[in-house]
């Protein structure tokens, strides 16, 4: 069944207290989440939408019940699977000029789909871990639940593996084991939408050896689950009374603290099983990589749209350093979508093993290419502060000083400002002083700051995708090719 939005709120209103902002326990639908709500709410509505095309992007036929079902919620089965997955996420992000929120849940049902099936057939059918998920995923799908993926564990001492640290928690970890399930302990940090998620799933966050098997833990709870205590950053944009946005975007990130939480074992998909919990982080990061060559572009565009109007403000468009620094953005989100295009299209049912090449992996879902999805998100991701620089650029000075609403409508100041915020004639002052406070929020404003900080970490640090790129990539066969065509041979 698809959901509505009205529905998914009152889903969330129906859950459990257990969020605090501020130092007080909200409800999940207040006011103050509600602009992240309306994100996530887009994916809903659009999913309604009598369009032919869009309803191609946004609807999917599930793989376990043959039902219509929202792509979140699905399991790609072809590379055509994952080229709409990558065209859903820019045209979503594009509709809300920013994250869509709700990729999180799909890159993580997608990793644990395929870990679980690999973990379940070397315990030789000991473990049920791949049907419990499958039952999991059916229920998810058939109720059109948001899930978000709590991966980054709060890591302590960054030197230091998870057995090592001084305190145990400081990664999740799998802290007593009963007859009919497990008790969990730790907290995972910055977990994106959490507040406003119906299920929380929980992935290990790199890779572990036999000595941290406690840490090689996956499962998925409800947000509002016995034991589990989140507490919120909310990044909502300065409030509009008078001049109001397009459309208002908003975003969460939680602590999500397990506190001897109990997770019966129907909802449990890994545990102790090292290697393939250091296979999950690596493939939930690879997931979530290949969104970002959805999502990225879709953040490029609307960049690219404000570096252009700040310089048509300005009057400066048709100068030549405009001009290089528009060809700049252009290059950073194109190349981006065109290496997620080869990750989808080259996908396949396979992983990369170091010193074994492509290995084919998992039930015969879709994953897919680890070189173009980590190319791609590298670049973009690197590129983050880089874009700012040019809008920084372009812009001059104004969205850093620019008055508040009210001196706009203040009859002792409203006439000067108009008259002062004039620069290009063809352009009206209202048109002129909104454009500028949509600046002021991409480049001034704190949650344009923690925007920054989520489009450079998110999925990895950049150092993470190098890592992935140079070990995976084959660099003795291009020595070997430089050595013949050097005329050198191998010492
Ligand atoms: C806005 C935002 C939203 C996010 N959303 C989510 C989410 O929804 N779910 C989720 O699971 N995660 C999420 N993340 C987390 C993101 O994936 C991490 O921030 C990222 O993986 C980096 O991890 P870290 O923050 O712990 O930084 P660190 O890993 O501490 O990195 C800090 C620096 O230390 C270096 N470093 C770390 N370890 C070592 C080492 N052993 N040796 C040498 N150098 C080292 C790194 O290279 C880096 O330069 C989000 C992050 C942000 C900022």
């Amino acid at each position: 069944m698809l959901r509505t939005k009205e529905q998914y709120i009152e889903a969330l209103g129906k859950m459990k207290r257990n969020v605090y902002f501020n130092g007080e326990k909200i409800d999940r639908s207040d006011e103050v989440q509600m602009p992240t709500i309306d994100v996530m709410a887009t994916t809903y509505d659009k999913a309604q939408d009598p369009d032919p095309k869009i309803q191609e992007l946004m609807l999917a036929k599930s793989h376990l019940t043959g039902e219509t079902i929202n792509r979140f919620t699905h399991i790609h089965m072809s590379a055509d699977d994952l080229h709409k997955k990558q065209d859903m996420t820019r045209y979503l992000c594009r509709e809300v000029g920013g994250c869509i929120q709700r990729c999180m849940g799909i890159d993580a049902t997608n990793a644990i789909y395929n870990v679980s099936y690999e973990a379940d057939k070397q315990n030789n059918g000991s473990t049920q871990y791949h049907e419990n998920f499958k039952k999991w995923l059916e229920r998810f799908q058939r109720e059109d639940l948001v899930g978000c993926c709590a991966q980054t564990d709060v890591k302590g001492d960054r030197l230091k593996r998870p057995h090592e640290q001084v305190d145990p928690d400081l990664y999740v970890r799998v802290k007593e084991t009963k007859s009919d399930g497990i008790v969990v302990s730790g907290c995972k940090l910055h977990i994106s939408e959490a507040s406003v998620a119906d299920e929380i799933l929980v992935v290990p966050t790199r890779s572990l050896r036999p000595e941290d098997k406690d840490y090689a833990v996956a499962f998925a709870v409800p947000g509002d689950w016995d034991g589990v205590k989140q507490v919120v950053t909310v990044h909502n944009y300065r409030k509009r009374e008078h001049f109001p946005r397009g459309f208002m975007p908003g975003a969460t990130d939680s602590y999500v603290i397990f506190d001897d939480c109990f997770v019966p074992w129907d909802r449990v998909f890994l545990n102790g099983e090292y290697v393939h919990g250091g296979v999950l982080a690596l493939l939930f990061a690879l997931f979530h990589r290949h969104s970002y060559s959805g999502c990225k572009p879709a953040i490029g565009d609307v960049l690219l749209g404000s570096a252009a109007l700040a310089a048509e403000m300005n009057n400066i468009h048709k100068m030549g350093h405009v001009r290089e620094k528009l060809a700049e953005i252009i290059l950073t989100t194109e190349l981006g979508y065109a290496a997620g295009y080869t990750a989808s299209d080259q996908g396949k049912a396979e992983v990369y093993m170091p010193g074994m090449g492509f290995v084919p992996y998992g039930p015969g879902s879709f994953i897919p290419n680890s070189i173009y999805a980590n190319v791609g998100r590298c670049l973009t991701g690197e590129a983050v502060y880089r874009e700012q620089e040019i809008l920084c650029d372009i812009s001059g000075g104004v969205p850093a000083t620019f008055p508040y609403e009210e001196d706009w409508v203040n009859p002792e100041t409203k006439d000067l400002l108009e008259k002062y915020v004039m620069r290009n004639p063809k352009i009206s002052a209202k048109n002129a002083a909104n454009f500028w406070r949509f600046m002021g929020d991409i480049l001034c404003s704190a949650t344009g700051g923690i925007t920054n900080m989520g489009n450079y970490h998110g999925g990895g640090s950049p150092v993470m995708e190098q890592i992935a790129i140079t070990t995976q990539y084959d660099i003795e066969d291009r020595k070997d090719l430089v050595r013949r065509l050097a005329g050198i041979t191998k010492d």
